[in-house]
């Protein structure tokens, strides 16, 4: 593949730590999940400077994700001093949600905008076959309240389940027609069990066609930084509706991220098996020289991934969870 093919590299994802206070089943294979000793998980301090470092290299987006973020201590403060990383104009959460009825106006104030949500259900019963958990309530009240401090934008991350959550797109879909909301449909990655996936994959086309009732869509000019979502609005709609297709609509042209795993390795592909260590450099004192000549070379080394679509090569066994989905 052709370097210049590749859009600039512009967007950073960090997974705070490999630690989720949910269990979605298609996640990852929990009972073999192997937690990182604490001592493993890059400290803030560590962050703070490769983000720097990032910063210099052309990042200007940066997500926290995990693992579930807001379950690290010291995760507010982090993301203050975060913003205040000259360069840096976006910084995002990803989060389940679960906590940020307690915590969504400390982040706000901390300087949080960028918010993205995962739900995959209204439904509670639903929410605890998927989680493992009963919390759908607090993410519910934690949405509302975001809504309320002004968070902008709210994504709704939904990932498509077949003979699960297929039968409630349309509900999930309406969260955005009175609210200001990005409502995004996912396909589901083979990131766990190969038979559950079979049974629950359904291609994005899908669940678009049973959207359609909600009348002529009209495509959304993407900023950047965007991600690969391709946002649409519909009539009546004070919010869009966005679709995610890794699998059937293979997306490596637009890839404009790399992801930094919870043990400080940086992935140039979420597909390919190629990382690069940087807490080991970190912590036998490398110069940020060094740090930014590594960088580049992971950057250089996204252009090489071949980056082949999930549904013809095995997942590499990397949980979601610690990658940082
Ligand atoms: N805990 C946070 C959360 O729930 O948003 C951040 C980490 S979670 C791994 C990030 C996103 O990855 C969630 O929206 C989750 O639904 C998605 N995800 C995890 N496994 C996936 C899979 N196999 N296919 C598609 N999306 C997946």
């Amino acid at each position: 593949m052709q370097e210049d093919a590749f859009p600039e590299i512009n967007y950073l994802r960090l997974s705070l730590t490999d630690r989720c206070n949910l269990r979605c089943f298609y996640c990852t294979y929990w009972q073999e999940f192997q937690k990182l000793p604490p001592g493993e998980i890059l400290t803030y301090e560590e962050l703070l400077r490769l983000a720097g470092v990032a910063a210099q290299a052309g990042i200007r987006k940066v997500r926290l994700t995990g693992g579930e973020p807001l379950t690290r201590r010291g995760v507010v403060q982090f993301l203050a001093r975060l913003c205040q990383i000259p360069g840096i104009r976006e910084v995002c959460l990803t989060t389940n949600g679960v906590r940020l009825p307690e915590m969504a106006s400390d982040l706000y104030q901390a300087g949080l905008r960028h918010l993205n949500i995962s739900l995959d259900t209204l439904q509670r019963s639903r929410y605890r076959r998927i989680t493992g958990q009963d919390n759908l309530l607090e993410v519910l009240a934690g949405l509302e309240e975001a809504l309320d401090l002004g968070f902008h934008p709210i994504k709704i991350n939904c990932v498509v389940l077949k003979s699960i959550n297929d039968g409630e797109l349309l509900d999930l879909a309406l969260l955005a027609r009175d609210r200001p909301l990005q409502v995004r449909f996912i396909e589901l990655m083979p990131t766990a069990h190969r038979r559950q996936w079979q049974r629950h994959f359904m291609p994005i086309v899908e669940a678009r066609r049973r959207l359609s009732g909600l009348g002529p869509a009209t495509l959304v000019a993407s900023s950047a930084t965007a991600g690969p979502a391709r946002l649409f609005r519909y009539p009546g709609f004070r919010g869009e509706l966005g679709f995610i297709s890794p699998l059937s609509q293979h997306h490596c042209l637009s890839c404009n991220r790399v992801r930094l795993t919870a043990a400080g390795k940086l992935r140039p592909c979420l597909l390919g098996n190629s990382e690069i260590d940087f807490k080991g450099p970190l912590r036998q004192g490398a110069s940020d020289r060094l740090l930014a000549h590594l960088f580049q070379e992971a950057l250089h080394l996204k252009a090489f991934e071949t980056g082949r679509p999930l549904m013809k090569s095995p997942w590499t066994g990397a949980a979601m969870a610690s990658i940082g989905g």
